[in-house]
């Protein structure tokens, strides 16, 4: 009999249940035949009886766990030790309709994928992981370089990349490539090459041939002449990418030593994080942790006829101060503009005067002021900053103040967005029929857009410069600075009491 090949053959759950289902109810017991079915046939009386699987319970069930795993991806690799905003407003991806910034991974899906589950404990699968990945968040790409990343990381990688391609080393990634440099990478002193055990180990390299010529990328920092308005030419540094030509012999012996020197920055860039999580994991309501940085200056922006009669070629600029408020609790974004172009320290105190000010209103208990800034290179890191930290903060009713500082080139992040999200929100209100001439102009056309960071208008006046002058005795200030903590030539931090 026909049906009965059928069913045999029938050997997925869902086709045996579609074939009951037609028997079921439409023939068998309507004629009474289900006891005659199961002989002739080999239906199953057992299945016919039970109640149907409730498929719409099991479905959204599962689907509020995918929901819940989804969220617990996203936390963990939006967190900045995991992916960085990729800068400028530009880069943003729209999905359905949502439009996001752009991060960009830090390292490798594997490598994030083992931490993930070491830290969350979980026993969720690569794929499963992979598919779980915000679509804003993805690995980058060469066209995304910026001027502004870590120079140290991107030349290792290029170096890395040419070897595992010579197949001179087994893996590219270098956190792999460390593992094999110390006994233990969550050590300090392994990572820092004080260990007895592993300093001077190598990474396990195949044979090569190390008199052939081959060539990578890298970074270098240029002076270059440029042509400017008035026939003169300026010097610029750039960053720019070129190709560089050696032995294999060489490569890996640079590759060798500059891993060897990197073990220092990857362990300071973990452990920054690390302490930044947990200080903020920790916070009383006594603190503030103040993540902090200057975005590039916005140009302009007026309907065309409007800039060449009034402006002629030049644009003007405003500048953009922005950062983030960790409170006990609570999360705060701030931006202040100014025409003012200033970013030294007068720039920067003039910027941070109403945010602290506005911060002590809504968060009147706190007295513990954290800073949090990129590295050493920028205008954060001087004497007269550490003049103004040491008095203007205490004027105000905190009671200490400390200032970190990142790793240099890693202290980007959250500031960086919203630097971005507020870029963007200009540009979209000149779309949309304002001209932003000035700071004022930009942050009233800011306004009516709804962004969330408080935005603050500082104007010309309050670039004020600090009297008595800070540069002539700084160290003289009597029992206001005290260096309290120097841990290593990258991190620094400095407490100040009164
Ligand atoms: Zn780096
Ligand atoms: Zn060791």
């Amino acid at each position: 009999m026909g049906l009965r090949e059928k069913y045999k053959q029938a050997k997925a759950y869902r086709q045996k249940q579609l074939l009951d289902k037609f028997f079921v109810k439409s023939l068998l017991k309507k004629y009474r035949l289900t006891s005659m079915a199961a002989k002739e046939i080999g239906i199953n009386t057992k299945r016919l009886k039970q109640a149907p699987r409730d498929h719409g319970t099991l479905f959204r069930r599962r689907e509020q766990l995918v929901a819940k795993m989804k969220t617990s991806v996203e936390n963990f690799l939006s967190r900045d030790d995991n992916s960085r905003v990729k800068a400028g407003k530009k880069s943003t991806k729209t999905h359905k309709k949502d439009k996001q910034q752009i991060r960009l991974l830090t390292d490798s899906l594997k490598t994030l994928h083992l931490k993930y589950t070491l830290e969350m404990d979980s026993k969720m699968s690569y794929s499963m992981f992979c598919r779980l990945k915000p679509f804003n968040i993805r690995h980058p790409k060469p066209s995304d370089r910026e001027t502004c990343q870590c120079k140290r990381h991107e030349n290792l990688r290029f170096k890395a990349a040419r070897l595992k391609q010579l197949s001179v080393i087994a893996t590219a990634d270098l956190h792999d490539n460390t593992k094999h440099m110390v006994c233990d990478e969550m050590s300090k002193d392994c990572m820092y090459r004080d260990c007895n055990s592993c300093r001077g180990r190598r990474v396990p390299v195949d044979e090569f041939d190390g008199g052939q010529i081959t060539q990578w990328y890298e970074w270098k920092t240029k002076r270059v002449e440029r042509p400017s308005e008035n026939d003169a030419t300026k010097t610029v540094t750039m960053t720019v990418k070129e190709r560089e030509s050696g032995t294999i012999g060489n490569l890996v012996e640079e590759f060798q030593n500059e891993l060897e020197k990197c073990c220092k920055h990857f362990f300071n860039i973990r452990n920054q994080y690390q302490s930044l999580k947990a200080l903020k994991a920790k916070l009383t309501d006594k603190d503030i942790i103040c993540h902090i940085d200057f975005s590039e200056n916005f140009s302009c922006k007026y309907q065309e006829e409007i800039q060449s009669m009034h402006f002629g070629a030049s644009q003007r600029q405003v500048s953009l101060h922005t950062g983030v408020m960790y409170t006990n609790g609570a999360t705060e974004s701030f931006c202040s503009i100014s025409d003012n172009l200033k970013h030294g320290p007068v720039g920067i105190w003039a910027h941070l005067l109403p945010a602290l000010e506005w911060s002590k209103e809504k968060f009147p208990n706190t007295e513990n002021l954290v800073f949090v800034s990129d590295g050493p290179t920028t205008q954060y890191r001087c004497k007269d900053n550490f003049y103004l930290l040491s008095t203007v903060p205490f004027g105000m009713g905190f009671k200490s103040v400390n200032w970190n500082f990142m790793e240099a080139g890693h202290g980007k992040g959250a500031p960086d967005g919203i630097g971005a999200v507020i870029k963007r929100a200009a540009d979209k209100a000149v779309l949309c029929g304002h001209d932003i001439m000035d700071a004022q102009s930009m942050q009233a056309a800011v306004r009516t857009s709804a962004v969330t960071p408080h935005l603050f208008l500082v104007e010309d006046d309050q670039f004020t410069e600090p009297t008595p002058n800070p540069l002539s005795d700084v160290r003289t200030v009597p029992g206001t600075m005290k260096i309290h903590q120097v841990n290593n030539n990258y991190v620094l931090q400095f407490c100040f009491f009164l």
